[in-house]
């Protein structure tokens, strides 16, 4: 069904593979000036990073994954073997993408309290952890096909993808994938409406659809209520940026559990809905605040201090706002059967 509903009028024009390639490009050597700041001009390199370019990446994958799955920096090099025609395009099994997503979500949930302890406040730290996602990612590129061996499985980021992504603006034409090679069951690019929860043919895929979706809205408390070290000189230092986060995350994911196997009568897509839209609504009404000089820890994800400008309730305003908005989007607003890119003809 999808592959009728999908190749439509929407694929890929050459014009627009055209425009597509430069847009990649531009957004590729922003992402390359920002690797370039973290090991030489760090402050910079940081602040570019962590307070300008992922605050806008929630919004962005709820209003419009598509456009990220297009432009990313990282994927547009880990498919560079592909684009050249340099892999060896194997296919993967399902099970290996099922192990390879539950790793994803492992790497979300340890390497972002890393942040705390060493990413916001050492530049080269950062570069490196952009160099081995890069490494990885290109490694992978050489062996298996199109997204399979990163986009769709390994990034740490899809995970969030999948959980925010479920009721798209926009289906974009796919400025990767020439042609459709089944390279990832399902297609999380192609399948319309998709969640967490949309693949569930094995306990891989279980598992980490419940870690992900019931885990995360208490994690991302959890982590804005531990401050930024500048290091860490001893293992209960790391234990402390990952204990508040963890235990917030196995709060939320037990209510999710139970709301999911005691009340059957509510749909899990709803309350999927409601878990991602409580997440993303708990990022920004932490990380507004912290960007203008409102957060509770002073200098932590500063990016301009606004404190003796605003008002709080223009801060409180706008994260209100936003929370109101995702609870709309996510939860209220009908699904609109959109998938983030269009699938390519069938090779
Ligand atoms: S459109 Fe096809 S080839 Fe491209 S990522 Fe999806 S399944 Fe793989």
């Amino acid at each position: 069904m999808a592959q009728t509903q999908y190749k439509s009028g929407r694929e890929l024009s050459s014009t627009s593979l055209i425009t597509w390639r430069i847009i990649q490009s531009a957004v590729w050597l922003i992402g390359f000036a920002i690797f370039f700041c973290l090991v030489f001009y760090p402050s910079l390199g940081i602040t570019l990073l962590w307070d300008v370019l992922i605050p806008v990446a929630p919004l962005l994958l709820v209003l419009s994954v598509g456009v990220w799955r297009n432009v990313c920096p990282l994927a547009t090099t880990n498919l560079l073997p592909r684009h050249l025609n340099l892999s060896k395009k194997k296919k993967m099994s399902v099970e290996l993408q099922s192990k390879l997503g539950l790793v994803s979500v492992a790497a979300l949930y340890l390497i972002v309290p890393l942040r705390h302890l060493l990413l916001n406040n050492n530049g080269m730290a950062a570069a490196w952890m952009l160099l081995i996602a890069v490494v990885i990612g290109v490694a992978m590129g050489f062996v298996y096909d199109w997204k399979s061996g990163w986009c769709s499985s390994l990034c740490p980021i899809h995970p969030v993808e999948k959980l925010y992504g479920g009721n798209t603006l926009i289906t974009l034409p796919n400025a990767h994938c020439d042609s459709c090679v089944h390279c990832s069951i399902p297609c999380p690019d192609s399948t319309p409406n998709l969640h967490p929860k949309t693949a569930q043919k094995n306990s891989y895929q279980k598992i980490s659809a419940v870690l992900l979706t019931g885990g995360f809205p208490g994690f991302v408390w959890g982590w804005f209520h531990v401050p930024d070290k500048t290091g860490f000189n001893s293992l209960s230092e790391v234990l402390q940026s990952y204990l508040l986060p963890f235990a917030a995350m196995l709060g939320t994911l037990l209510i999710y559990l139970v709301i999911t196997t005691v009340f059957k009568a509510i749909s899990e897509r709803v309350v999927i809905n409601v878990f991602a839209a409580t997440a993303v609504s708990c990022y920004y009404w932490y990380r507004i605040p912290n960007l203008f000089g409102f957060g509770m820890y002073e200098h932590d994800g500063l990016l301009v201090n606004l404190r003796n400008v605003l008002p709080l309730w223009s801060i409180t305003t706008i994260t209100v706002v936003l929370t109101v908005f995702f609870f709309y989007w996510l939860v209220f607003r009908q699904p609109n059967k959109k998938s983030w890119v269009v699938r390519p003809s069938f090779s």
